[in-house]
């Protein structure tokens, strides 16, 4: 399929912001006088702390404002798989403890940790696509908008996150809910055939349904605090939805309980094809002063993958005639989409005023959003700015998979965002994200371990996943890194006592 002209252009843009990025670690490394030979036989770049041009390149590490105070000792960017396993023979060999980076889109930066090495696998960033299997190996480094760019040259997709410049890596590894991911069974990890891994020890193995099946499950769910570096997925591709139709509605928060009623009657029975997001938000178009009480909103869009146009406007037809859309002071119905064109619709919507700030996330998964949103809705009036939101998916569709890790499992998902400018606010702006936790936290089944706080409550990793899936995941790691290589999950090593990388 086809891009429009507008689509195109959009793309292109997002396309080369992503390459200007590129290029701007590049040049960072470049400028520090990065250390040659650090590493034997490594032929990356390696720059270490006492590099001049190291800071910048820290920082550049973590995508939003808030920058970690964890400074690894060497920071080492690899340029092909073989390269991560000579690191990590390095690392096994020296005692240096290691952490991945792909994407940098984690809100808490574990990729940044005290001492070791912050191994960065961004420029691993190869597509293959099997057309015939419907299967794209994708290295881990490849962003959201590049896969389904990639894809669709072949009139296939895969549910990759909903912001153009996350990485698939910790996407992947935490779950990932992804563009229609109710269709695919709710988190686009279940849809990795296979994985490509460098273990502790340097070896390279293939993780799958019949080679190391233990490692597929631990990669399918085990987030930002995996015992491997992944190089490479195999993912299943599924055809490109070619009649995406969307209708969007908005209320005052007032009118909250007509949004959840209608959420909650067309949840059981609607094709899985059917994505719905229900945002609190505050207006973007309030004026200057509004009370921060009078200018908050329920803003919700329902994006139908359909594969024609009457599929999709029936999918959308019970939101039409609902009282949502009876009472919607803005509404647009049935608007033809291209997928490439919704990344930047989700974002004119979901972040006003700019998505670059200082960031922290906390989510729950429920089978009670529509009671999360109430719970939530008089302490979101008082957010500390005015780009904090809260994001509802109603339909998650997720079920208990014995193949996988990731074991928070219910109906739908709701993620509370704390993001703001002024780095004077941060400890008001983490008061209100926990005090969100406090109203979350009764209605929920367990937590997205993408979005949990763990700077400050590491506790809450543990929180996403069943016991048995914990235990599994500890019993893993001692077996396939018994000299923890690599960091376990933020937190987790200071509460067992070991080298502690929390932070204020
Ligand atoms: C603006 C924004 C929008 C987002 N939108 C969505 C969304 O729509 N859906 C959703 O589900 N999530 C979303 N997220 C959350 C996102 O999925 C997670 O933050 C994810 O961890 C980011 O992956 P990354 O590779 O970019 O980050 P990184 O910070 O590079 O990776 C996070 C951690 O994962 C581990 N890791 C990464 N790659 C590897 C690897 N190859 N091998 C071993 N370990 C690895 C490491 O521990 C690493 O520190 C969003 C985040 C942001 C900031």
């Amino acid at each position: 399929m086809g891009f429009g002209s507008t689509s195109r252009r959009q793309a292109l843009q997002q396309l080369a912001s992503l390459g200007a990025l590129g290029a701007l670690g590049v040049l960072r490394s470049e400028r520090s006088g990065a250390a040659t030979g650090a590493i034997p036989g490594f032929g990356g770049t390696v720059t270490r702390r006492q590099d001049a041009g190291y800071e910048g390149l820290r920082q550049s590490l973590v995508w939003h404002r808030s920058k970690p105070a964890r400074y690894p000792d060497l920071i080492a960017q690899v340029r092909s798989e073989d390269e991560v396993a000579t690191v990590l023979r390095y690392a096994a060999a020296n005692r240096l403890k290691v952490a991945v980076r792909s994407g940098g889109h984690n809100p808490t930066g574990p990729s940044l940790r005290d001492g070791g090495i912050c191994l960065d696998l961004s420029a691993l960033a190869g597509i293959e696509v099997d057309r015939e299997r419907a299967i794209a190996r994708v290295q881990t480094g490849v962003r959201a908008i590049q896969l389904v760019a990639r894809l669709a040259q072949d009139g296939l997709t895969f549910p990759t996150a909903h912001c153009p410049s996350v990485g698939m890596g910790g996407f992947l590894l935490g779950g990932g809910i992804g563009w229609n991911h109710g269709y695919r069974g709710g988190m686009a990890t279940f849809g990795i055939e296979a994985a490509d891994l460098v273990l502790a020890d340097g070896r390279r193995v293939t993780a799958s349904a019949t080679e190391h099946p233990d490692l597929l499950w631990a990669v399918r769910g085990g987030g930002p605090g995996l015992f491997a570096a992944v190089t490479r997925f195999h993912l299943a591709a599924y055809p490109l939805p070619t009649a995406i139709r969307v209708s969007s509605y908005i209320l005052p928060l007032d009118k909250l309980a007509t949004m959840t009623a209608t959420l909650d009657a067309l949840a059981p029975a609607a094709d899985p094809k059917l994505e719905t997001l229900a945002l609190l938000m505050h207006d973007p178009a309030a004026p200057p002063g509004t009370p921060p009480g009078q200018s908050k909103i329920c803003f919700l869009t329902a994006f139908a993958f359909g594969y024609s146009e009457a599929e999709s406007r029936a999918m959308l037809a019970p939101l039409a005639q609902s009282a949502l859309a009876r009472e919607a002071t803005v509404k647009e119905e049935n608007r033809a989409f291209t997928l490439f064109e919704l990344f930047p619709k989700f974002f004119s919507t979901a972040q006003p005023g700019g998505y670059m700030g200082r960031y922290a996330a906390e989510s729950a998964i429920t089978d009670e959003p529509g009671r999360i949103l109430h719970a939530l809705a008089d302490h979101f009036r008082k957010a500390p700015s005015p780009i904090c939101h809260v994001i509802a998916s109603h339909r998650m569709n997720l079920r208990a998979r014995e193949d996988a890790c990731f074991s928070s499992i219910a109906r739908s998902y709701v993620g509370c965002f704390a993001i703001w400018d002024d780095e004077r606010t941060d400890e008001n702006n983490f008061r209100w994200l926990e005090k969100a936790t406090t109203f979350m936290d009764p209605y929920a089944k367990g937590h997205y371990i993408n979005e949990v706080e763990a700077r400050r409550h590491p506790e809450r990793i543990r929180q996403c996943y069943s016991p048995a899936a914990w235990q599994r995941l500890q019993a893993l790691r001692r077996q396939y890194d018994p000299q923890a290589v690599f960091h376990s999950w933020l937190g987790q090593e200071a509460q067992a006592g070991g080298a502690g990388d929390l932070q204020p």
